[in-house]
């Protein structure tokens, strides 16, 4: 089963569950406590039904004893009359007696034949009442008679105030005098009595509460609700309990026996009170729904808290969708799948995303693989253009030099072997092509050395600058080389230098060039004078080569390390301008620095520092 859109949110989801584990708990604890709260509302109205069914049956009890012992302190009262049966004096006391409790419907005195001598207002005087049961009985002993209906007395007394029919309780004792019986003295209580009992205890009740008593004797029911079933008046002996009565409805009633009189039972009457069960356990009714109602409103809150929690909770992952789904958007992919469910919207934006970055990942490994595979064409290429250079050098330092240096050792040979026999303008002529090519040849030499320079593979490896010098200024000085004579005349003060790391064959190249220059330059000084030497700075060693020669303009200075750059005339100093390019290039190929000062006239110092590690390039 699918659910509608909205209720796919993880959001309402945890604001759902929420809600309903507040429900289930408040749910569980409101029939739990609604139960207990039920039994203990039961327990409560039945001990308050059977407490006052108790009170009636004890008030009850009361008022026969009281009316028992009265008949007889009444019979006692024959022993002191003086003559035997006084009808004045009886009517006098019975008068009294009803006067006092008006409860007593009659109260007279019967002769033991039978015939009444005195009764309450001359009722029922000179008629025979022998046939009577109290007369009878009240002959032989105290009697009590239970609830019957009276005729004669009903007729005489006329109907009774409440309407009902008199209904009586009968009191008999004997007269006697010098241990004779001289009569029989005989009372009749109405119910109204019992009645007036009844609507007492029923006083102290809450109208509200419908609490109800009836009084039930052998014969039936006395007076109150028709009595229910005898197994059912059995088992409320127990205790009070809900019991179905004869009208079909359960009621919470509870029992009480009473009948009780001189310590013996006279009566054998069960008061039962009993009361509707809704009004009995209204309380716990009331509780009940309390309870709901406030199960309900935390169920509200939980909910609302729930939901307030999932916004905050799912806030992060919604942000996160977004953003992936925003990714995936700018990547072209279009944004992922709208969804109401945080959860699902985000693992559906981090899929899209995953299927973008995927692609993009397969596009990169293609392009990489495209890439490498022009790199590939590049790197032959400039494979094959090194080594084009290569045997372009070769054929320059063969194919150029050769033939240059050939037409030079030519010239020379014919001037000094024909010399005398040309004229002066053709030798001069000719001495000057001489010259030419000697310089062609210096240049193509120092061309090959640039070339040397830039593409040969650097071999690092531990140079000792001393030995680097000593060499260098060794080949200067070898008779016959160029500038030797300069060389010798030169003072050259070496101070100690130290190892360093680079490629001795390209160094080699830095020295020959400074030392060769410092030497030219200051050929034409009075006592010329190179000085080397070194020194550690914080970016490496600092090497230097000053002299005390021709020097140069500062400003330009800046031209000096570009190739074919000369700032002296060649008539001056003879050279090519490509010597500074292949010292600048070697120390940058080491990693390092070089630069140069001088002023006109007062020498140059040229110096280029190597760092102590460098980086081969
Ligand atoms: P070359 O020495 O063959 O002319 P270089 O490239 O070695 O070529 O030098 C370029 C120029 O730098 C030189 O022509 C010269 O003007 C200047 N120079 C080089 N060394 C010195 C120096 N020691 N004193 C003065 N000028 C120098």
């Amino acid at each position: 089963m699918t659910l509608p859109k909205h209720f796919r949110s993880s959001r309402l989801r945890i604001g759902v569950a929420f809600s309903s584990l507040a429900l289930v708990l408040f749910a569980a604890v409101g029939v739990l406590s609604g139960e207990q709260a039920r039994d203990q509302a039961q327990r409560d109205a039945g001990a308050a039904i059977e407490q006052l069914a108790d009170r009636l049956a004890f008030g009850l009890d009361a008022g026969l004893a009281e009316r028992f012992r009265e008949i007889q302190n009444l019979a006692n009262l024959e022993n002191l009359f003086e003559t035997r049966l006084e009808p004045e004096r009886w009517r006098a006391m019975v008068d009294r007696l009803q006067s006092s409790f008006p409860y007593y419907s009659w109260i007279g005195v019967a002769r033991p034949d039978g015939t009444v001598v005195a009764g309450t207002q001359g009722l029922l005087e000179g008629r025979d009442v022998s046939k009577r049961p109290w007369f009878a009985a009240g002959l032989q002993r105290a009697f009590t008679g239970d609830v019957h209906e009276a005729m004669l007395l009903a007729s005489l007394l006329g109907p009774q105030p409440n309407g009902e029919p008199l209904r009586l309780v009968d009191f008999a004792a004997p007269l006697f005098r010098d241990g004779r019986v001289e009569g029989v003295i005989g009372a009749h209580l109405t119910l109204a009595w019992v009645q007036e009992r009844r609507a007492e205890a029923l006083k102290a009740t809450d109208p509200a509460n419908r609490v109800e008593i009836s009084i039930h004797g052998p014969a039936g029911t006395i007076m109150g609700p028709a009595a229910p079933a005898v197994e059912v008046l059995r088992r409320l002996e127990v205790g009070p309990a809900i019991v179905e009565w004869s009208d079909g409805k359960a009621y919470l009633s509870a029992t009480a026996r009473a009948g009780d009189a001189q310590g013996k039972r006279v009566f054998d009457w069960t008061i039962v009170a009993r009361q509707p069960v809704d009004t009995a356990l209204a309380p716990a009714e009331r509780l009940r729904s309390r309870i709901w109602a406030l199960g309900l409103l935390a169920t509200l809150l939980f909910g609302i808290v729930g939901w307030w929690l999932a916004g905050r909770l799912t806030a992060p992952l919604r942000a996160v969708a977004q953003q992936a789904a925003r990714i995936s958007a700018q990547r072209g992919g279009g944004a992922a799948p709208a969804d109401d469910d945080e959860v699902e919207q985000l693992a559906a934006s981090l899929g899209t995303l995953l299927t973008h970055l995927r692609e993009r990942e397969h596009e990169l490994v293609g392009l990489n693989a495209s890439l490498e595979a022009r790199v590939a064409q590049r790197t032959g290429s400039l494979n094959q253009a090194n080594e084009d250079l290569r045997s372009f050098s070769h054929s320059v330092s063969h194919d150029l030099k050769g033939p240059i240096g050939s037409i030079g050792l030519v010239l020379r040979h014919l001037v000094e072997q024909q010399g005398e026999r040309l004229d002066a303008g053709t030798r001069r002529l000719l001495g000057e092509v001489v010259r030419e090519c000697d310089r062609l040849r210096r240049l193509t030499d120092e061309l090959l050395s640039l070339a040397l320079v830039e593409q040969s593979e650097m071999t690092m490896e531990p140079v000792s600058m001393q030995a680097l010098v000593d060499e260098v200024v060794a080949e200067l000085r070898r008779p016959g080389a160029a500038g030797a004579a300069e060389a010798e005349r030169a003072e050259l003060v070496v101070h100690p230098l130290p190892e360093v790391h680079g490629d001795a064959v390209l160094l080699r190249q830095v020295w020959l060039n400074l030392i060769a220059n410092a030497l030219k330059f200051s050929a034409k000084a009075a006592q010329p004078r190179v000085e080397l030497q070194c020194r550690a700075t914080e970016a490496g060693h600092e090497f230097s080569v000053a002299d005390n020669g021709a020097g140069f303009d500062m400003s330009q200075a800046g031209r000096l390390f570009g190739t074919f750059q000369r700032l002296h005339r060649a008539s001056d100093f003879p050279g090519t301008g490509v010597g500074l390019s292949i010292v600048k290039r070697v120390v940058h190929r080491h990693g390092g620095s070089v630069w140069a000062e001088g002023r006109p006239g007062e020498g140059a110092r040229f110096a280029f520092v190597l760092p102590r590690r460098p980086a081969s390039s």
